[in-house]
């Protein structure tokens, strides 16, 4: 019999701006679980290529950036929240990949298949450290497809566009999400099996609040 336990992994996908971060952090928190966000190891690459010259239209050329990236990742914690970071050459670049323009460069990069192998190896190597809540736009469908635990998160795009901009960025979402879901290699789309909530006109208290909820349920009870 095998009696290794694995540890769990929540899954929260969802369209941009759809409140995944901060819920997820709420969530990890309330958990005790460590907090992944796979959009920044993404737009770290993004970010990467951008400062490399590399040409982000040329897939073969960011395939071969990426196999020679040298990386680490470490799980930090900072005002109660434990985090894992990917860092490059010991560096986390945390604001520096927030610009609209990496966002864009993101999700290109994002289409290439060698990308997302290199990306899912190194995201599902995050449970080293432990039970997880990691968020993203294929955790649920392709990342951690084995687990049970997938939630989709979404609002309308108004509401979206005005989230981000109330954090001083200002972008087209609908081109972003338009890229993200109609890629061939891991599309941004529901899992089968998700439980999806539109939190348009929801508070992130009202969304972590519900997500909480949800995951209780889900749960086998404690003997
Ligand atoms: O979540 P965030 O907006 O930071 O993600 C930035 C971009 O990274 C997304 O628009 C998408 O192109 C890509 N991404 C992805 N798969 C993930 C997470 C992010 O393709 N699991």
């Amino acid at each position: 019999m095998n009696l290794k336990k694995h540890p769990i992994v929540i899954a929260i996908d969802g369209t941009s701006a759809s409140g995944k971060s901060t819920n997820s952090k709420l969530v990890a928190k309330a958990l005790g679980y460590i907090y992944v966000d796979t959009g920044a190891m993404y737009r770290t690459l993004g970010w990467h290529c951008l400062q490399k010259r590399v040409d982000i239209h040329d897939p073969k050329a960011v395939a071969m950036l990426c196999r020679k990236w040298k990386t680490s990742l470490e799980c930090v914690e900072k005002n109660h929240l434990r985090s894992v970071h990917l860092l490059v050459d010991g560096y986390y670049p945390d604001q520096e990949i927030r610009t609209a323009e990496v966002s864009a460069a993101t999700s290109l990069i994002a289409a290439i298949p060698k990308v997302r192998d290199w990306m899912k190896k190194t995201q599902r190597s995050c449970n080293q450290f432990g039970n997880l809540v990691m968020e993203g736009r294929d955790i649920g469908t392709n990342v951690f497809p084995e687990t049970d635990y997938k939630f989709y998160l979404d609002a309308k795009l108004e509401e979206r566009t005005s989230r981000r901009a109330a954090d001083g960025v200002h972008e087209n979402l609908a081109a972003r999400d338009q890229r993200d879901s109609q890629r061939a290699a891991a599309p941004l789309m529901i899992a089968l099996g998700a439980k999806v909530l539109d939190n348009s006109k929801m508070s992130s208290a009202e969304t972590s609040a519900w997500l909480l909820a949800e995951i209780k349920k889900l749960m086998p009870p404690v003997k």
